[in-house]
């Protein structure tokens, strides 16, 4: 097993937790560091929700330990409640109490605290919604309901936050405003964060580091950057953002490939499939480059995306390119390579190479 920092604010040592027949979590070990947003990423039913509830002591684990600032929460021997491990939740529901202000919502944690109201008012400043104290929750939009449910986590000074699909129920315009507020929130109150999402990008623009987790089991951790430029597997390449694959030769840091010699972003022998990302292919007039038959496009505003088909290849690629040049579906282009690839060992049987 890797070693896991001793500093950390969360550590997870190989956790496992069945329902019945199902392994949702398996063999799970991870650590957050301080005042860092861990983003917990994959498919639905990858365990993620499970990992979550692990921590926050809504579930007790099949085996494992899970420590929480220096002290151990839950092992073999310890099991701690969920009210004594001074941890935050916040569902995708955001669980308001209906017949309660959003100031008595944001004081519900508080008990008996001198300084409840200054904290209440401090956590509604932090999220922008001064002069709100007296309204109820049906008075208020679902971004605000979100807020609200972010103040009432955060007012108690929890050792972490737990964040559960917080942006699910909000539209598509609202999600990527309130997730960019949530954002500032957290870094202006300093707090580790886990947030579970099956959402590639809200995980990418939200998670100081990512874990990939599938089938109940963590895939691969790191930075957004290492995911996507790195992905581990194939499948982590796929889940991480569109992913072109051409077969190759690999020779050290290049792969010979259809579409010329590839940089590798790591050294690899033999064959190999190159995956290349939309963003480092670039198209031009066919007066050089490997030569392709343009099979659809779609403008998106800033960019552009072009589907092209190899001519010697039954290989179909996405392209993502500026929105300047215009590309007709039909056209003989000529496609390039301007940045690096990865290579993963071949999928096709020997014979075919
Ligand atoms: P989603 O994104 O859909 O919420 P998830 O990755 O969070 O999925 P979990 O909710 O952790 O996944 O579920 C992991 C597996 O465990 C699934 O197969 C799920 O059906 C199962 N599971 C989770 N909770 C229970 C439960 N209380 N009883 C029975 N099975 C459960």
């Amino acid at each position: 097993m890797t070693e896991l920092p001793l500093e950390s604010t969360v550590i997870c040592r190989d956790l496992r937790k069945s329902f019945g027949a199902v392994q949702a979590v398996r063999n799970v070990s991870l650590a957050l560091r301080r005042g860092e947003c861990l983003a917990l990423l994959g498919p639905s039913g990858c365990g993620k929700t499970t990992v979550l509830r692990l921590i926050a002591g809504l579930e007790r684990p099949d085996g494992g330990a899970i420590v929480i600032n220096g002290r151990t929460v839950s092992d073999g021997r310890v099991f701690e409640p969920a009210h004594r491990r001074h941890v935050g939740l916040v569902f995708q529901d955001y669980a308001l109490f209906s017949h309660m202000t959003v100031a008595q919502n944001v004081a519900y944690g508080l008990g008996r605290r001198s300084d409840r109201r200054e904290r209440v008012a401090a956590m509604l400043a932090l999220v922008g919604l001064e002069g709100l104290e007296e309204r109820y929750p049906h008075e208020l939009s679902g971004g605000q309901q979100q807020r609200v449910a972010l103040a009432r986590a955060l007012a108690p000074q929890p050792d972490i936050l737990l964040l559960d699909e917080p942006f699910s129920n909000l539209d598509v315009a609202l999600r990527r405003q309130v997730r960019e507020e949530v954002q500032r929130i957290l870094r202006q109150a300093g707090v580790s964060a886990i947030l579970v999402t099956h959402d590639q990008e809200e995980a990418m623009s939200l998670g100081d580091r990512i874990a990939l987790m599938f089938d109940g089991a963590l895939h691969q951790i790191g930075t957004p950057r290492d995911l996507y430029e790195h992905p581990v597997s194939r499948r982590a390449a796929q889940f991480m953002g569109d992913s072109n694959f051409v077969s190759g030769q690999a020779q050290g840091s290049v792969a010979h490939t259809i579409l010329g010699t590839v940089a590798l972003a790591q050294p690899a022998q033999g064959a190999v499939d190159v995956l290349l990302r939309p963003e480092v292919l670039t198209l031009d007039g066919a007066e050089n480059g490997t030569r392709a038959i343009v099979s659809g496009q779609m403008y998106l505003g800033a960019r552009q995306v072009v589907w092209v088909k190899l001519a010697e290849e039954a290989a179909v690629l996405k392209v993502l390119c500026g929105a300047g040049a215009r590309w007709q579906t039909g056209q003989v282009v000529g496609v390039h390579v301007t940045g690096e690839g990865v290579a993963f060992p071949s999928t096709l049987p020997q014979d075919e190479l």
